[in-house]
Parts: structure tokens; C-alpha cells; sequence
């Protein structure tokens, strides 16, 4: 190709009002809350599409699998109403029934916010107490969900405080839903785990178990001291979206996308960010990489530049460790983005695996089939052992007595995830350690893949003996370094970038002097997972940082603006 030609489609250096590093969820979530806004905005993308983790696969064509993000968390963010997603073709399926699980000797239950129902029913079996106070639990508090949610999720950190009473979500029970206190504990709840706090109030053990594992997968670890309160409400997040976009979560980063585009956005992909333009202390755009579409290109920025990849490569690599004291940079080179590294199997099968025991007539009856079984049910030590091979042992669980399994299905809810005939499950995960801590090397879980799986399937069919090589057509794994390789911003295939545990969540997250998503850099800005609250595509970074930016004065309130009735602004604007 001849050199004018190559790169005369766009101009050799550009002017926006804002730069968005980075295309994912966040990036794409700000881009739109800034484009709506009256600014003029450029996404710049490193991969080939934008969505980050969001995507979606088709292996063989037709059949969809989520290498990433599976589940739609979103349900309660305020960003679906100021985005209007619905108008830019956002879809959702619903699940009747979201999750179940089944116990070595055939107990079951299942859970749904959209099958009450029979939720208490099935729990009912076993144990009439807790029925009672799901049932108790459901009347009297569904109607505050949202809010108890927002109140935790879409409220900026502030770091000000002194006592958990000023907290939002403390003040949003105390003065909205003072009942929430019988299952939180105001007094000690900041001290309490997940299964602590489980145990307060459950007596069925596979119920907690789901509970525990809901938190698990969606962020703290359900022994982890002082996370009780987000563990059940990252569980909340789930139970309240019951659901799926329409055709996965890449179909949600579609409706960003053309969100981002009515709104005037220009995205470019294949334009990895190499650099961001510090003069006097102030961001003022940034230069694309070798390995972009055009090296070196520089694209301007008059009022901000939004940094939507981790704050690790933001000052580390795009800031070359430049522009900020040396303690500070001490601290970030200090934050460990190793954590919650996911194997994640998939499976074309013929039929549903049909589990043994009470779930052969439950799951199949009344659309309680549930689209995420977690196996055993019957006691946390499974939990704990899997925990102990991956953050003591260092290894991937292999044992029986360390197998815990997620096997998530949507198909049963969504028909255009695989043609009639088939079902994909998909993801199925496990627990693995990061690459770099395992005791075997980085390459130990890619080498021992098909291992892994096959140990997995043959679990799995302990349970539901229908899972034979007949019934599965197709087998697909990716490992932590695969999701690595496909997002660079998945160090080790982690989740939630830094840990949800106590000291590193809320205003110390990422570190307390970031909490606000501001940096030291005049106009820099943070809204990534690596920000408060952290993993999961909630939009919750982009509408927390919205009012950040409106405190400063570098965005005017909008009109279709409302903010979090819990956010406390700083005293000093910055622009
Ligand atoms: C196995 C797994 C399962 C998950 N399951 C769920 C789930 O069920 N539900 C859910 O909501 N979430 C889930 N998540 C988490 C979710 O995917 C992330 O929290 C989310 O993608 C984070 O969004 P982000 O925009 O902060 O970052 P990312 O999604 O990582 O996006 C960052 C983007 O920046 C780009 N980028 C990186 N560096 C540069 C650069 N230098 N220049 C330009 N662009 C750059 C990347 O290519 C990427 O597109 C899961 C994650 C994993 C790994």
C-alpha cells in the first residue's frame, strides 16, 4: 500500500473536549454519560472491538459462549434510565429461576427473585424456618432493593469518614428500611464475613452455600472478615437482575456502542493508548502506540482525559511512572491486581444434565430449571478447601474434597444463544490461582487444561449421570492466561481487578488517595475496575465518576442528571 494512502483517512492530529483510554464497559459508559452531556468525546480502543470483557464467542456459528462476563448485574444502576439503553436496542432475558444447587445425597432447592414461589417451596422441604424468612425477607424488602443497592454501588467513596454510622448504606437503612437491621447487624456488621453473617440467620446449610458462592463469584470471598455486608449485596446485585442480555453481554456493549455514537462519540479501535500528554501538571490528550492503527498519532484533549484501563498501566506505562510524587507511585506498584483468576469451561451438549435426587423432578417442573446450579450443596468446606488450593497450596484443585463447580446455562431462557436441539454451558468455572503464584509456574493451568476439565466433567456427571462424551457435542476452555491474551486488562483472567476484601474496597480502593477517581495530574481521571466498586459491568464507575466531574465544574449538570442522595461533594472545585 503506498504510504499516503495508508493513513489518509484520518487527520495527523486531532482535538476532542475528552480522551477515553480503553473501550470496555467503563470507558464506554463514560463516553456516553460525557457525549450526553454536550461534550465532544473520543474512545480510543486497544483490541479490534470495544466491550473488554463483555464479549462474546461463537466457537462454531450459532452457538454463542461467554469467555468473560456472563451475568447482568446492572438491574438496579442508574445509568439504564440516563443512558436509555432501551432505545438503543438493550434487550434483557429474565430468569424464572436463577440459581439451585444439589447435594451429594439428592437435596435441592432453588432460587428466583421471579419464582418466589416455588423458591420458598423447594427451601420449605428442608428446613420451614428459613422459608419463613426468605418469604419474610422478600415482602417486607424487595420494594428497597434497588436503593439498598444504590446506596452501596452507585454512590461515589468519600474518604472523610470516621464512623460506619455516615456510611450510605448504613444512613439508607437507618433511614429508609430500619427492618434491613434484622439481617445486618448495624453494630458489628462491619466486622462480619459473608457465612458469619449467613449463619445469623440460616439454619440450611445448601442454602448458604449458594449464598456464600454468590459472593464468591461476584467479589469477596465469603470468609472474608468485614465483607459480610457487600458479600450478600453483591449476591443482591445478582438475585435482583435475574438475567442476561439478550444474546450475552456483548449485546449490552452493542447498545453502549450505539449509545456512544447518537451522542456523537468517535471510537477508534486497533489505537492502543502508548502515552498520555502531561504539560505543567495538567492531562492534554494522549499519543497511540507502535502497535496501533497509526503510531505515534496524537489526539488532543481540551478538558479531560478519562483513564478506563487499570491504574497500574495508567501511571506505570502511559505515565512512565512521571507527574506523581515518588510515595504515591510507591503505593500503586505496591497494589496487587492478582487475585480472582477464573477457569472457565463450556460445553455444547444434547440435553440439560438431569441431576439426580429431589432436583430430577424440581428442576424440571414449572420452568424451575435454574440457570446457574452450583455443585455440591451440601456443606462450605468444599468453599474453603477449593480457597485453600488456590491462595495457600497455590495449585488448581484437582481433589474431590476441594471440587466446587459453577455451571451456568442460558439458553434455557434465551433461544438465540444455539440452535433448537442444543444447550451451551457456559461458563462453568472453578477457582485457579493467579498464573504467576502458581506453585508450578505460570503455564502450570494451560498445561494440565484438558485435566482440569475432564476432572471437572467427571464430577459433574457424579451428579447428573447424563453427562457422557454422547450427550457432549463440544468442549472449549479458557484459561486465566487466555482471557489475559484476549484482554490485556485481565491481569491472570482476574475479575475484579484488586481484591474486594476490607482494606482494599470503599475509600481505599484503589488507594485512598485515588478513591474519588481523581488524580494528582490536573484533568486525569479514573473509571475502571480498578476504582470503586470495582469488577462486574455495572456502568457504577462511570455514574460515580459523573459526579465527580460535575463537583469539579469540568462537566455542567445536565438536565436528565439526578446523583446518588448519599454522595457527600468535596468542599474545593478543581476546574
Ligand atoms: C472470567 C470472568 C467472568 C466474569 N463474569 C462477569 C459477569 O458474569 N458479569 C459481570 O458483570 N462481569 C463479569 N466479569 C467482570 C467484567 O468483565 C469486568 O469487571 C469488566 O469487563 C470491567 O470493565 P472495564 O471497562 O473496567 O475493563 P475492561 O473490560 O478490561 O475494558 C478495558 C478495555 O481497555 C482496553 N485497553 C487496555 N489497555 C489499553 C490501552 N493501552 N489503550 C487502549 N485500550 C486499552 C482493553 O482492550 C479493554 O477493551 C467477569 C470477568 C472475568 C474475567
Amino acid at each position: 500500500m503506498r504510504e499516503e494512502y495508508k493513513f489518509s483517512v484520518v487527520k495527523p492530529e486531532e482535538r476532542y473536549d475528552a480522551v477515553v483510554i480503553g473501550g470496555g464497559p467503563n470507558g464506554l459508559g463514560i463516553a456516553a454519560y460525557l457525549a450526553k452531556a454536550g461534550l465532544k468525546v473520543c474512545i480510543c480502543e486497544e483490541r479490534l472491538q470495544c466491550g473488554g470483557g463483555a464479549e462474546n464467542t461463537e466457537p462454531i456459528p450459532g452457538f454463542r459462549i461467554d469467555p468473560h462476563a456472563t451475568y447482568f448485574y446492572a438491574g438496579a444502576s442508574p445509568a439504564l434510565e440516563q443512558l436509555e439503553l432501551f432505545k438503543f436496542g438493550f434487550r434483557m432475558r429474565f430468569f424464572k429461576t436463577l440459581a439451585g444447587t444439589v447435594t451429594e445425597d439428592g437435596k435441592a432447592i432453588i432460587s428466583g427473585r421471579f419464582n418466589i414461589k416455588n423458591t420458598i417451596e423447594s427451601i420449605a422441604r428442608y428446613s420451614k424456618k428459613d422459608a419463613e424468612f426468605i418469604r419474610m425477607m422478600y415482602e417486607n424488602f424487595e420494594p428497597y432493593t434497588r436503593d439498598f443497592l444504590r446506596s452501596i454501588f452507585w454512590t461515589p467513596p468519600y474518604t472523610d469518614w470516621s464512623s460506619p454510622e455516615e456510611l450510605p448504606w448504613f444512613r439508607f437503612i437507618k433511614e429508609k428500611a430500619p427492618g434491613l437491621a434484622v439481617l445486618i447487624p448495624l453494630d458489628i456488621a462491619m466486622e462480619l464475613s459473608t457465612y458469619e453473617l449467613l449463619d445469623m440467620q440460616f439454619e440450611f446449610e445448601p442454602l448458604k452455600v449458594i449464598m456464600g458462592q454468590g459472593a464468591w463469584y461476584n467479589g469477596p470471598f465469603p470468609a472474608w472478615r468485614g465483607m459480610g455486608i457487600f458479600g450478600l449485596a453483591t449476591g443482591l446485585l445478582m438475585a435482583y437482575s435475574s438475567g442476561s442480555p439478550q444474546g450475552g453481554m456483548h449485546s449490552y456493549m452493542h447498545a453502549l456502542i450505539r449509545c456512544c455514537l447518537h451522542y456523537g462519540v468517535k471510537i477508534y479501535t486497533n489505537a492502543k493508548v502508548g502515552e498520555i500528554i502531561v504539560e505543567n501538571g495538567e492531562a492534554k490528550g494522549v499519543v497511540l502506540s507502535d502497535d496501533s492503527f497509526y503510531p505515534g498519532k496524537v489526539i488532543l484533549a481540551d478538558k479531560l482525559v478519562i483513564s478506563a484501563i487499570d491504574v497500574k498501566q495508567t501511571f506505570l506505562k502511559l505515565l512512565k511512572g512521571k507527574h506523581i510524587p515518588k510515595p504515591l507511585l510507591q503505593k500503586i506498584k505496591d497494589i496487587n491486581l492478582h487475585g480472582g483468576s477464573l477457569f472457565v469451561l463450556h460445553l455444547i451438549v444434547k440435553e440439560l444434565p438431569k441431576y439426580k435426587g429431589d432436583a430430577e423432578k424440581l428442576f424440571f417442573e414449572n420452568g424451575n430449571y435454574p440457570s446457574v446450579v452450583a455443585l455440591p450443596g451440601d456443606s462450605r468446606e468444599f468453599i474453603l478447601n477449593q480457597a485453600r488450593d488456590v491462595f495457600s497450596l497455590r495449585t488448581h484443585p484437582m481433589r474431590r474434597e476441594s471440587m466446587h463447580v459453577m455451571i451456568c446455562c442460558h439458553d434455557i431462557y434465551d433461544d438465540t444463544r444455539c440452535p433448537p436441539g442444543y444447550h451451551i454451558l457456559s461458563p462453568i468455572y472453578i477457582q485457579v490461582p493467579p498464573p504467576e503464584y502458581h506453585k508450578d509456574g505460570p503455564e502450570a493451568v494451560n498445561k494440565a487444561k484438558w485435566e482440569i476439565a475432564e476432572n471437572i466433567i467427571d464430577f459433574i456427571r457424579e451428579f447428573a449421570p447424563n453427562m457422557t462424551e454422547d450427550n457432549i457435542v463440544a468442549k472449549f476452555i479458557n484459561t486465566p492466561l487466555d482471557s489475559e491474551f484476549r484482554n490485556t486488562g485481565f491481569i491472570g483472567g482476574n475479575w475484579y481487578a484488586i481484591r474486594e476484601c476490607e482494606d482494599q474496597w470503599w475509600s481505599f480502593r484503589p488507594i485512598p488517595e485515588l478513591a474519588r477517581y481523581r488524580t494528582p495530574i490536573h484533568k486525569l481521571y479514573l473509571c475502571h475496575q480498578t476504582s470503586y466498586p470495582g469488577g462486574l459491568c455495572l456502568l457504577a464507575v462511570p455514574y460515580n465518576l459523573m459526579h465527580i466531574l460535575i463537583d469539579d465544574g469540568a462537566v455542567k449538570k445536565p438536565d436528565w442528571w439526578f446523583p446518588s442522595p448519599y454522595h457527600i461533594p468535596d468542599k474545593e472545585k478543581r476546574f
